[in-house]
């Protein structure tokens, strides 16, 4: 099979060189026939033309979307670049193996992951804040030279609301003509809670039961005999949530695996710790990495980067308004007692009652291995 192509890095500047001047495009919004006309401009960047070949090709087999709905999700939620490895994550190698098993592996090799051992369409990434969710869903997007949607639920309740149900629509149809496609849903509790139920938001829940329909026709197209057949089969939720007790009880049996992120153990601590520190000057012996290691039980794999940002201040903090003068070979490396002075203020972000309810909701709903 030909690999798919990526949406090209970004050009670090600040014009988006994908992007046709609003200009150019007031025009029809669709063809005639209901298909949307080609939306991105040949580019003089072959990587970008491949993409936007890529992308006009696909447009064409969509219909019943709004053009100005897929611009947004093409800009804003098509992400691009940036790719993130599985060894820049460090530890959670049970949810690394559960997310190749589940998306990596059936997305490359959609031959072998048939009948009863089709794939999963839906997985959640539960856990403590700041643990790698999201990271991992980039990690899954890279790996699996898929086309990464990522949006926040809350965004689609809040920024977009109004033009949300236009925008899920418009989200599912791209995914599934741009397959493999990971869709990646972060804060999902903000969507699927039960909250929603109570009639008091109705548009939430519209916007709600507009996602649930559209991932229901994904598990239908998959499992009957269209043409779509094998795009539908190569479109993931993959959904994170910190509040995992909030999403109802039909939404959370749509998610077949329930991975449970858990706070970073010993080992995992100490290998993010030596990540942090391999470009910065620093006097810590092995034993005091050890010491910091013991001493940021409880901490989220975020919180050990802010701990480590903070007590890579000690050093200029020491020097004061002197640091505007002092060479950069005269600023003493970052030490121990830097981590301890930041170990005062800089604190874990979950308590231990707050991980006790992540523990019991793994145990009841998680998926094991
Ligand atoms: P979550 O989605 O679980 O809230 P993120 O994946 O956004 O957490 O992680 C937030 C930041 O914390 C990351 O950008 C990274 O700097 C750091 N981090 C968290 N977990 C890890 C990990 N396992 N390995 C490396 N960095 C991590």
């Amino acid at each position: 099979a030909k690999p798919p192509i990526h949406a090209p890095t970004p050009q670090r500047s600040t014009e988006q060189p994908t992007l046709v001047p609003a200009t150019a495009v007031t025009a029809a919004s669709t063809t005639p026939d209901g298909h949307l006309p080609p939306l991105l401009p040949d580019t003089p960047d072959p990587e970008h033309q491949e993409w936007n070949n890529r992308v006009n090709e696909a447009l064409r087999n969509i219909t019943g979307v709004e053009e100005s709905a897929v611009r947004q999700i093409l800009n804003e939620i098509v992400v691009k670049g940036d790719e993130v490895h599985w060894e820049d994550i460090a530890g959670l190698e049970q949810a690394k193996t559960s997310l190749k098993e589940t998306v990596v592996y059936p997305f490359l090799r959609p031959d072998l992951f048939k009948g009863l051992r089709e794939p999963a369409r839906g997985m959640l990434l539960f856990g403590p804040p700041g643990t790698g969710k999201t990271m991992l869903a980039r990690a899954v997007a890279t790996e699996s030279q898929s086309t990464f949607f990522s949006i926040s639920a809350s965004s689609l309740t809040s920024k977009y609301l109004g033009e949300s149900e236009k925008l899920v629509r418009a989200l599912f149809a791209l995914a599934r003509a741009l397959a493999p496609s990971i869709i990646f849903v972060d804060e999902i509790d903000s969507l699927l809670s039960s909250r929603s139920d109570t009639g008091e938001h109705e548009a939430s829940r519209r916007i709600k039961t507009e996602f649930l329909v559209k991932w229901s026709d994904l598990a239908h197209a998959a499992a009957g005999k269209d043409h779509q057949n094998d795009n539908a089969q190569r479109v993931l939720v993959l959904a994170a949530t910190n509040l995992p007790w909030a999403i109802d009880e039909a939404a959370r049996r749509r998610f077949v695996r329930r991975q449970y992120i858990p706070l970073p153990e010993r080992e995992t601590r100490k290998k993010h710790l030596h990540t942090l520190l391999q470009y910065q000057i620093h006097g810590l012996s092995e034993e005091e990495i050890d010491q910091l290691v013991d001493m940021t039980d409880g901490f989220s794999g975020s919180d050990i980067t802010a701990l480590a940002k903070d007590a890579a201040m000690g050093p200029l903090r020491a020097l004061g308004e002197a640091l505007l003068s002092t060479p950069r070979d005269q600023i003493r490396p970052v030490t121990v007692a830097d981590f301890e002075a930041s170990l005062k203020t800089i604190r874990p972000s979950v308590s231990k009652e707050g991980l006790q309810a992540f523990e019991d909701w793994a145990m009841k709903y998680g998926s094991s291995g």
